[in-house]
C-alpha cells in the first residue's frame, strides 16, 4: 500500500469490473471517451449472465430484431473491442488497494496486480455458477450426456430426455423439448413448481412429470448416463428410467466473493450509488445489475444506460471540465475514418 507508481506499472484511466452487458458496453463508451480502459472479467469469455441462456430469443434491446442471445453476446462483445481495450480473463477481482496519489491497484484471485485511475464496478451477480446434480459421479459425465445449459434444441431431438429442476428454466425447457425430444420427464423435489401457472399446466400435459421425486443415481458406462434412479420425497419408492440424456436445472449460487469488504455501502439490491453511478467511494462507479437505485432497471437495456452514466462520472471523476457525456456517434469525429469504410462496403 502507499508505494509510488512504478514504471513498469500501466496506469488505466479506468478498470471495469465484469464482463456482462453492463461492462462490455462501459468499455466500448469509455473509448468514445478517450479514456484508456481494462476490463477483467472472472470468466474465460465476455457475456456474463447472459451466457445461462445462450439458446434464447431476445426481443427487448432496443433497435435490435429478435436475436439469440449467444449472437447477441457476439455483438456486445464485437462492440466492446471497438477501441481495444486492454482484457484479463480468468481472474476475479478480490482486493482493492488505494494509494496516497488517488490510484487504486486491484488484486485478482491469480494474485496479478491492475493500476487504474478510477473503477466500474459491473459485476452482476457475481460470479456464478449453475448448482451442480448432487449425485455421485455426475461430474464424469459433463462432457457427455448431462447439461446444465441447452445450447442447441436438436442435440435432443427424438432422444429420451430428463429434466431435473423446477423453476421457469426447466419448465421452459420441458415445454420446447416437448416438440422435439420423443419424451420428456421432468423430476422436480417439490410438488410445485416455480413457474408460470399456464406454463406448468402445459409441462403436464406434454411431458411425464414426477414431483416430488429427486435423482438419486446415474448408471451409465464411463462415458454416457444410460438409466437414471429416481425417488419419491416422501416414501422413497423408487424407479428406474432409460435415459439418452439428462438435463440439470438448479438454478445457480452467486457469490460476490470479497468484494463486500470493500467499504462499499451496500444492501440486499446491491451497490448504492448516486444518480450519475457514484458508489459511496471517490472513484469508484457502478453499474449493471450490481448497482441499486430507486428506479433501476435489471435488464440490459438498463445495463447500458448505466454504464453511460458510470463512464461519464468517470470521465468528469479525471478531468472535472469535460463534457457530460461523449460527443454523439453520428457526429462524433472518432468514427469518421470508419464510417468511411462502411459507406464503401455498402
Ligand atoms: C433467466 C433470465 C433471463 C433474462 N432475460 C433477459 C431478457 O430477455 N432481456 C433482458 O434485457 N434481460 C434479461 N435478463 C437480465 C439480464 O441477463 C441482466 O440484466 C444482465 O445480464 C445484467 O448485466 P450485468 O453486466 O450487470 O451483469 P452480468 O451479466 O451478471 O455480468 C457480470 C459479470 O461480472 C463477472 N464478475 C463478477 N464478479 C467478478 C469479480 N469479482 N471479478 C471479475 N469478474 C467478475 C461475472 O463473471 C460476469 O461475467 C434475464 C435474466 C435472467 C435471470
Amino acid at each position: 500500500m502507499n508505494e509510488p507508481v512504478k514504471a513498469e506499472e500501466e496506469l488505466f484511466d479506468v478498470t471495469i469490473i465484469g464482463g456482462g452487458p453492463a461492462g462490455m458496453y462501459a468499455a466500448f463508451y469509455a473509448g468514445m471517451r478517450d479514456m484508456k480502459v481494462k476490463l477483467i472479467e472472472g470468466k474465460g469469455e465476455l457475456g456474463g449472465f447472459l451466457h445461462t441462456y445462450p439458446e434464447k430469443m431476445i426481443w427487448d434491446v432496443g433497435g435490435i430484431p429478435p436475436i439469440r442471445c449467444e449472437a447477441l453476446i457476439a455483438q456486445l462483445a464485437g462492440q466492446a473491442a471497438t477501441f481495444a481495450p486492454a482484457l484479463a480473463f480468468n481472474q476475479r477481482v478480490d482486493e482493492l488497494q488505494q494509494r496516497d496519489d488517488g490510484t487504486f491497484v486491484l488484486v485478482s484471485d491469480t494474485g496479478e496486480r491492475h493500476w487504474s485511475r478510477t473503477i466500474i464496478i459491473a459485476v452482476g451477480r457475481g460470479i456464478t455458477e449453475m448448482q451442480r446434480l448432487e449425485v455421485e459421479g455426475a461430474d464424469r459425465y459433463e462432457l457427455a450426456n448431462l447439461y446444465y445449459t441447452v445450447q442447441e434444441l436438436n442435440v435432443f431431438r427424438g432422444r429420451n430426455v430428463l429434466i431435473s429442476g423446477g423453476g421457469n428454466s426447466a419448465v421452459d425447457w420441458a415445454l420446447e423439448l416437448a416438440d422435439v425430444a420423443a419424451q420428456v420427464t421432468v423430476v422436480h423435489r417439490s410438488g410445485q413448481f416455480r413457474a408460470l401457472e399456464r406454463n406448468v399446466a402445459a409441462m403436464r400435459e406434454r411431458t411425464k412429470v414426477l414431483a416430488p421425486y429427486r435423482v438419486v443415481q446415474l448408471h451409465g458406462g464411463e462415458e454416457e448416463i444410460r438409466q437414471v434412479t429416481v425417488a419419491h420425497m416422501e416414501s422413497g419408492a423408487s424407479e428406474r428410467i432409460d435415459v439418452d440424456a439428462v438435463i440439470v436445472n438448479h438454478g445457480y449460487k452467486s457469490s460476490y466473493g470479497s468484494l463486500v469488504h470493500w467499504g462499499l455501502d451496500a444492501g440486499e439490491y446491491g451497490l448504492y450509488v448516486s444518480e450519475r453511478a457514484e458508489t459511496s467511494l471517490p472513484g469508484i462507479f457502478a453499474a449493471g445489475d450490481c448497482a441499486a437505485y430507486g428506479s433501476k432497471v435489471r435488464l440490459i437495456a438498463g445495463a447500458f444506460a448505466d454504464a453511460v452514466l458510470a463512464v461519464n462520472s468517470a470521465k468528469r471523476y479525471l478531468e472535472p471540465d469535460a463534457p457530460g457525456m461523449a460527443e454523439v456517434s453520428s457526429h462524433n469525429e472518432r468514427f469518421k475514418e470508419r464510417n468511411k469504410q462502411l459507406h464503401r462496403k455498402r
